[in-house]
């Protein structure tokens, strides 16, 4: 069988860690069984739905690298399907017309709670064969009332619904709008889905999917609900745990292999193992492995994994992610990869990385005064003036010469190495915190390292 999954989210929210997390699941599912991954966006409920979700779950998937087969399709363009599976159903008398209001319904459900039962449309209008023309109505699915449906599904196992707790669900609304479950249904038949994997949310919905896909003479496919992640508290996941948009992480400098690394261990194991690589995941990854139980969101162990890929990926391929969070060309100063090279390892995430990049591109605008009443003690002056008088006779600018020039002014005047090299950081970069000094010294070059030295030494003197 040819593995065939997808992605069906609705563009009423933003898609959070959660959504990705299925999304990644459905993708990796598939690329291991050599399948396809489709994206379907549910915008049915046109009051709901927004242009910028939409966007934010194709960014959000671009940029976790998940990427789809197929053009996206959207669903409210297929409400004539929709509406032809309902008049089959309709046809083949598994569909009827509901003329009950709200206030009947309300009514019903008032009286079942009195009478300690449980609320649920009880088929008043299932054997009603009055066609009242002028009066609005649903149309309801005629759903079997005694036996049970079986969710055959490969995360949870085998659960076993009974018939008669499941009531007549409505398929098409009074505005002659196809509801969720019948929508899902004709979609996934149509696309030759084969594997529907999603949050166990929607447990409850599946037997009332099996039953249409039954009726409709529609091959079955296999289901996986996948467990919810909750806080760190065991609380639902949200806002308060980082339920943010996905493309939130981007901004706060996560990398997207990290936080597919992170996504794919809430609920997936393989042995102790944490660090997986895009290609071992396509190799080991199948549904069936998924936890039975929920996880829980841990912001620390995301860091972690963020900082791992932060200092293991080469500093070319950082290039781009790095550049997109600074707001000046780097085109004036040193080669971006070699600050990164020089960055990476002491870098928490993406934006720290950005930040600490800036001083190679741009001259302290101020000084640290802190940092400068620790560090400029007397006779510091004299340590600086003699380092740079001897380093602009340097025959190269290179970090070894450097290196050993730092040493021999501090064996010169007997001080240990940090009262050079600090002061001499707070002049390059305004604060005492720069990689070392020999490698920043010779990634700025001579002439701008120079330049700032004796500038800052100038601004520093005139001001005490
Ligand atoms: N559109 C549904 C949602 O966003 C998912 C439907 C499904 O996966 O079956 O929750």
């Amino acid at each position: 069988m040819t593995v065939k999954t997808r992605f069906a989210p609705s563009p009423t929210g933003m898609l959070h860690i959660g959504g990705a997390r299925t999304a990644l699941y459905a993708w990796l599912h598939a690329r291991h069984h050599g399948g396809q991954f489709v994206l379907r966006i549910e915008d049915t409920d046109k009051e709901r739905s927004t242009d910028e979700a939409t966007q934010v779950i194709l960014d959000g998937l671009k940029w976790l690298g998940l990427n789809w087969d197929e053009a996206p399709t959207f669903q409210a363009e297929r409400i004539e399907k929709h509406k032809q599976a309902v008049q089959q159903l309709i046809n083949n008398d598994l569909a009827y017309r509901c003329y009950c209001s709200r206030e009947e319904l309300d009514d019903m459900r008032e009286a079942q709670r009195a009478a300690g039962q449980k609320p649920m449309y009880d088929g008043r209008c299932r054997h009603r064969h009055d066609e009242k023309t002028d009066q609005p109505f649903v149309i309801r699915f005629r759903s079997p009332t005694d036996g049970e449906t079986i969710v055959d599904d490969q995360v949870l196992g085998a659960v076993h619904f009974q018939n008669k707790e499941i009531d007549d669900l409505i398929l098409m609304r009074s505005d002659g709008s196809p509801t969720y479950n019948l929508a899902v249904v004709v979609d996934d038949a149509d696309m030759g889905i084969s594997h529907v994997i999603r949050g166990s949310d929607h447990l409850n919905n599946t037997p009332r999917q099996i039953q249409l896909y039954q009726a409709l003479n529609l091959t079955i496919p296999t289901f996986a609900h996948i467990p919810l992640i909750h806080g760190a508290d065991g609380a639902k996941m949200s806002k308060r745990h980082g339920a943010v948009a996905i493309t939130d992480y981007k901004k706060q400098g996560y990398l997207p292999d990290a936080v597919v690394n992170y996504l794919v261990r809430l609920g997936w194991s393989h042995g102790d193992e944490e660090i997986f690589s895009r290609q071992q995941l396509i190799e080991l990854f199948d549904v069936a492995q998924v936890g039975k139980s929920a996880s829980r969101f841990d912001t620390q162990k995301l860091d972690w994994l963020n900082a791992h890929y932060l200092h293991t990926s080469s500093a070319n391929a950082l290039c781009d992610v790095v550049q997109e969070q600074l707001d000046f060309s780097t085109s004036t100063g040193p080669e971006l990869t070699q600050v990164i090279a020089a960055l990476q390892e002491r870098s928490k995430n993406i934006l720290d990385l950005a930040a600490q990049a800036t001083m190679f591109y741009q001259a302290p605008a101020s000084y640290d005064a802190k940092a400068v009443k620790k560090n400029f003690k007397e006779g510091t002056t004299a340590f600086v003036e003699s380092y740079i008088e001897q380093a602009q006779r340097l025959p190269e600018w290179e970090k070894e010469a450097l290196h050993q020039l730092i040493s021999t002014t501090c064996e010169k005047f007997e001080i240990k190495m940090g009262k050079l090299a600090q002061p001499l950081r707070i002049l390059l970069a305004g604060v005492p915190v720069s990689p070392p000094i020999d490698l920043t010294l010779s990634l700025l070059g001579r002439e701008e390292s120079l330049q700032r030295l004796k500038q800052g030494l100038a601004q520093l003197s005139n001001a005490s």
